[in-house]
């Protein structure tokens, strides 16, 4: 593909997409401007991420550190609004940091919670994070379990250099994504509960991925990380 077709793709899968974002926030009675679209750039190369700020998807998420870098270093110059979605090593906090995501989804041990505030403190930042919730309870998943959330309100009160602003999930996959309201709903009232216990804004859920994200919009997600439905089929272009 040349990357004039690879462009007209994407724009025609993003149309798509985003009036499947529409709908599903109409039928919610939610604002489009609520939810946020992460394209999960982590099986594209550079050359196919570099079309998406372009195309008005600013939001670029990576699950390993290293592709992160990869491709932040790659594309300095456009303006993309990094996310950290996977599990972090602490040995990588580092060098991530330095490129100043813009959101770390991935919280999903108190010793990271740990290491990411001693980081963010020596690289003087304030940054933004999420708590993971395992709520599917996959044992090959990370994060917390939804009853471990609440006892960590002593460490979260501690940061000063981390803001937390709510929490995400991956639900299992199902081929019925109906199935996955359930995990959805139950991050977004463990949501409820902290705002009130820990007394925090906790503005933002990270939920939804290509097959479930429809759903997940109707219980709430501020932020969906979309990649096989944008970008299947561009893996090995460029
Ligand atoms: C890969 C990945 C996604 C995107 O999944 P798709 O099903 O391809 O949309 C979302 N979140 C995380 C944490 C991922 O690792």
């Amino acid at each position: 593909m040349t990357e004039a077709e690879t462009r007209e793709l994407l724009k025609h899968r993003l149309g798509r997409i985003e009036s499947r974002i529409a709908a599903a926030c109409a039928r919610a009675t939610r604002a489009r401007s609520e939810v946020t679209l992460v394209a999960v750039t982590k099986t594209v190369t550079d050359r196919v991420a570099r079309l998406l700020p372009a195309l008005g998807v600013l939001d670029l998420g990576e699950n390993r550190p290293q592709g992160f870098w990869r491709k932040a270093e790659a594309m300095p110059e456009l303006g993309v609004r990094w996310h950290l979605i996977g599990h972090l090593q602490r040995n990588k906090l580092d060098r991530c940091l330095t490129h100043r995501p813009a959101l770390v989804h991935s919280v999903d041990s108190v010793r990271l919670l740990q290491a990411l505030e001693a980081e963010a403190k020596e690289q003087s930042l304030s940054l933004p994070i999420l708590i993971e919730v395992n709520a599917s309870r996959e044992e090959n998943k990370q994060g917390f379990s939804p009853e471990e959330v609440p006892r960590l309100r002593e460490e979260v009160a501690k940061l000063r250099h981390l803001r937390l602003e709510g929490l995400m999930t991956m639900a299992a996959y199902d081929a019925e994504p109906e199935r996955c309201r359930g995990t959805f709903r139950e991050v977004r009232e463990l949501r409820e509960r902290l705002r009130g216990e820990w007394s925090l804004p906790l503005p933002r859920l990270s939920m939804g991925m290509s097959n479930d994200f429809e759903v997940a919009i109707e219980e709430g997600a501020t932020l969906i990380r979309l990649g096989t439905v944008l970008l299947e089929g561009l893996e090995n272009e460029g």
